[in-house]
């Protein structure tokens, strides 16, 4: 069996079969267009291509196991489980503009291990597969279109690192993004990154047009590497010069996650730093007030004040960086970091 957005392996099989390859585009219209989730009731089929698809094919291996909205009702978190009984998860934004944001995961868990990160705790438990990154896709198109609602940008800052996964993101872009499949637009795809370079030089080649988030979280050697292990593999000269090239190339901006921990991200030098780092560079500053979620019993951090966050905003636009402060949401429903799946995890 395999999952019918592998394009190839459909093909092959219709080819085998004696079929025609222009059927293939009758299912994929049926499956990304008609967002049609049973192979019998593609009518434009005939009997015998539906029932060479029931045998050979699947339209989920994922299970959705809770689907919960928060109380005031723009966010939606799925507890998903794998075929081999793992657990991540995907998050609905609905934004008050009317656009829909979904994040998803990219691995089981996560390798990276940075500090105020509830998935970094989990450590890596596998990659997911380009199907099951586009599964996540289809589960939030479906849920919305329940709604009367569209999916229009997908955030790849979810469970894991994506440029450790590098290439079923990348097949799962292509098909998010593909004009006779999902046809999002490239720009509104999002890849968070903490700071793989091999990622950053290849994204630019594959996706120009792909944003590209950095969670940067500290604006020196020292203070990143105290909460960030990948800083030793790529300390900031060499990753400001992967994303100085990224911009050469592209000649997008670039979103710099900056995560405010009282005490430990919020020094008043860091704001400096800070600025320095990004005066004259094409980029733009998410603040993001650290989330302490579940598990924050053994944790000693804390969110920065809103009053302290402004100050750091303030130090930036001084020098002609635009930042914006973001919000939490989904705060109650745990829909931020790994959150859920970790509690999955310790309760087992
Ligand atoms: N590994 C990628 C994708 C994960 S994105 C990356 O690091 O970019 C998830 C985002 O949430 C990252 O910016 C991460 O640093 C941030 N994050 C993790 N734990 C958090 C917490 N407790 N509070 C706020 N943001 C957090």
């Amino acid at each position: 069996m395999f999952s019918i957005h592998d394009e190839s392996a459909v093909i092959s099989l219709l080819e085998a079969n004696g079929h025609k390859k222009f059927r293939y585009a009758q299912i994929e219209n049926a499956v990304y267009k008609n967002l049609i989730t049973d192979f019998e009731k593609i009518e434009t089929l005939p009997k015998e291509i539906r029932a060479l698809l029931s045998e050979n094919c699947y339209f989920m291996s994922l299970s959705v196991k809770t689907a919960v909205t928060s109380d005031d009702g723009q966010t939606t978190k799925f507890l998903i489980e794998t075929k081999d009984n793992k657990f991540l998860e995907a998050v609905i934004m609905r934004h008050l503009s009317g656009r829909n944001t979904l994040c998803v995961s990219s691995q089981v868990g996560c390798p990276m291990a940075c500090t105020f990160c509830a998935t970094g705790k989990l450590g890596l438990t596998r990659n997911l597969e380009f199907s099951e990154i586009i599964e996540q896709i289809m589960i939030a198109v479906h849920h919305l279109a329940k709604e009367d609602k569209k999916l229009r940008n997908v955030v790849y800052m979810g469970m894991g690192e994506p440029f450790l996964n590098y290439e079923n993101v990348k097949r799962s872009i292509e098909i998010a993004c593909g004009q006779k499949k999902l046809d999002l637009s490239s720009r509104r795809i999002t890849v968070s990154t903490c700071g793989i370079v091999p990622g950053i030089n290849k994204i630019a080649e594959d996706f120009p047009q792909v944003s590209l988030a950095i969670s940067l979280h500290a604006p020196t050697d020292e203070a990143r590497s105290a909460i960030m292990p990948v800083e030793q593999t790529y300390p900031l000269d060499k990753l400001m010069a992967a994303l100085d090239a990224y911009v050469t190339k592209t000649n997008k901006r670039i979103f710099y996650e900056y995560i405010m921990i009282n005490g430990l991200t919020d020094r008043p030098e860091y704001a400096h730093a800070l600025a320095n780092l990004l005066k004259g560079r094409l980029a733009h500053v998410n603040f993001i007030p650290y989330n302490p979620g579940e598990g924050s019993s053994d944790s000693p951090m804390q969110p920065t004040s809103k009053i302290m966050i402004k100050k750091f905003q303030d130090t930036l636009e001084a020098v002609g960086v635009p930042s914006t402060i973001r919000h939490t949401m989904g705060d109650d429903i745990d829909a931020a970091c790994g959150q859920l799946a970790l509690k999955e995890q310790e309760e087992k």
